[in-house]
């Protein structure tokens, strides 16, 4: 994996702009405006440890532009967490709202913890405290958070209830990806992977796939990519590799979905339902070859599953590669090696810029972080509308609302790729900086304010 400096990443994701502006002419003060965000915000969170001790974490919340509405997007808990990195992440958020259409600006939250270090008390203190600190720049008509790597509906709830005692009033819009009783969405939950389904079903009535035909791996086994994985798997697609942050499995034949993400879930190991016990002393345990009597891997002798490391999955030779991890996962030193012909990017900015040149003269379609993982965002926006108005809607509305919008904005770049002859990626970005040049441009640009003496009807002079 790259070790790609997080202010490089803001730079890189920077290009994608130079790129799209190639073929679709937003003007120079569009592109100079979308260059910079608009606000960044850093903040140190003291927490009161459970044995007494304090420490302070350190926080941000970026705001990149809102021109087309409140800034949206989610936080972060990660111990690599970097103001480079959620700069990258909250231009994405505007990319990834102009795509889908939504009235919505980009912003981003993150803060430098490893939450699994955490006690379940210090974590609620700390999600309280990171919102004390950001309470006068968030607000459902100026930046609204939600979940992202390593946060959920509860953190989103303390979040949320916390802002609401600042402001002395219930205030659920503030936050979207809440719990249900709380005001949370229906289809929440699952809409990021479902997002990137309903964008692969569109895929496979362009190409024709027989999903049991269709072997694909997952990389990231977190929220997105097990809903994915499910909806796929459920479809009939072979889904042959999983991994997580520890390692993952390969099965030719297909793993058992639903059972490893009930295992994962509860033992938090993606690898105990195939590997349990199992390093067996056999050398072939797991491998094709492997016809020893006292196999211990769950399916038996010649089960065929196999331990793989997240490097070795990127690589397999699958039809459809899904990365649904973190960022710069595909870069120059392994982009050459990935074989799928097929990548939709479920994770945030998986694919440096100069492993995407690599894979597009692979002939590589890459179906992009900005639309293939909007489906989150997209039920975060149902979720600030069902709270302004205060009724909610059914779990069909919400998966209906987004297969209309995912369907018709996967479909509208499509064929601007095809029309423009260029790449997916160019293509969303092109999508997404007509309706960002469009709204940003209709205050006046420079052509507009320059002639404006001239061009003004001089005031009639009142007559006696
Ligand atoms: N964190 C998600 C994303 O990167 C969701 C953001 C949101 O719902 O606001 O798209």
């Amino acid at each position: 994996m790259s070790q790609e400096s997080p202010d490089q990443i803001f730079a890189d994701a920077l290009k994608r702009l130079d790129r799209a502006a190639e073929f679709a002419d937003i003007g120079e003060e569009a592109l100079l405006r979308l260059k910079s965000p608009k606000s960044v915000l850093e903040v140190s969170i003291p927490v009161r440890m459970d044995d007494g001790s304090l420490r302070v974490f350190q926080g941000y919340r970026v705001r990149h532009d809102d021109t087309r509405g409140p800034t949206k997007g989610g936080i972060r808990f990660h111990p690599n967490v970097h103001p480079g990195e959620v700069k990258a992440l909250a231009f994405w958020m505007t990319c990834k709202c102009a795509v889908v259409g939504i009235p919505f600006g980009g912003g981003k939250g993150g803060v430098v913890v490893d939450p699994k270090h955490l006690s379940r008390l210090e974590l609620e203190r700390l999600s309280r405290g990171f919102i004390d600190c950001v309470a006068d720049f968030i607000g459902p008509e100026t930046d609204i958070p939600a979940p992202d790597v390593y946060t959920n509906a509860m953190i989103m709830g303390w979040m949320m209830d916390e802002y609401s005692k600042i402001c002395r009033q219930r205030t659920p819009a503030v936050i979207t990806g809440k719990p249900i009783p709380l005001g949370g969405s229906l289809g929440r939950d699952d809409a990021t992977g479902r997002g990137a389904y309903y964008c692969i079903k569109e895929l496979e009535t362009r190409k024709n796939w027989t999903p049991e035909n269709v072997r694909v791996a997952v990389q990231g086994f977190g929220n997105a990519g097990q809903h994915v994985a499910r909806l796929l798997h459920a479809d009939g697609y072979r889904i042959v590799a999983v991994s997580d942050s520890r390692g993952g499995v390969f099965r030719q034949e297909g793993l058992d979905i639903p059972r490893l993400i009930e295992t994962k879930n509860r033992t938090r190991r993606i690898d105990a339902v195939y590997h349990e016990g199992s390093v067996c002393d056999c050398p072939d345990c797991g491998s094709e070859q492997c016809q020893c009597e006292d196999c211990h891997c769950d399916d038996g002798p010649g089960a065929k599953s196999k331990s793989i490391t997240n490097a070795e999955l990127l690589e397999l030779d699958v039809d459809i590669l899904i990365p649904a991890a973190m960022e710069n996962q595909i870069t120059v030193e392994n982009a050459a090696r990935i074989k799928a012909p097929v990548v939709i990017e479920v994770a945030n900015g998986p694919t440096t810029c100069d492993a995407d040149e690599i894979l597009i003269q692979q002939d590589t379609l890459i179906v992009p972080d900005i639309l293939a993982n909007a489906g989150g965002v997209t039920v975060s926006y149902f979720e600030w509308v069902q709270n302004r108005a205060g009724y909610y809607w059914t779990e069909d509305e919400v998966h209906d609302r987004l297969k209309e919008i995912m369907s018709r904005e996967f479909v509208a770049v499509y064929d601007l790729m095809t029309q423009l002859q260029t790449d997916m990626r160019t293509a969303a970005y092109v999508h997404a900086m007509t309706r960002l040049g469009d709204a940003l441009n209709s205050q006046g640009t420079e052509r507009f304010f320059s002639n404006h003496v001239t061009s003004q009807t001089p005031p009639k002079t009142a007559s006696a």
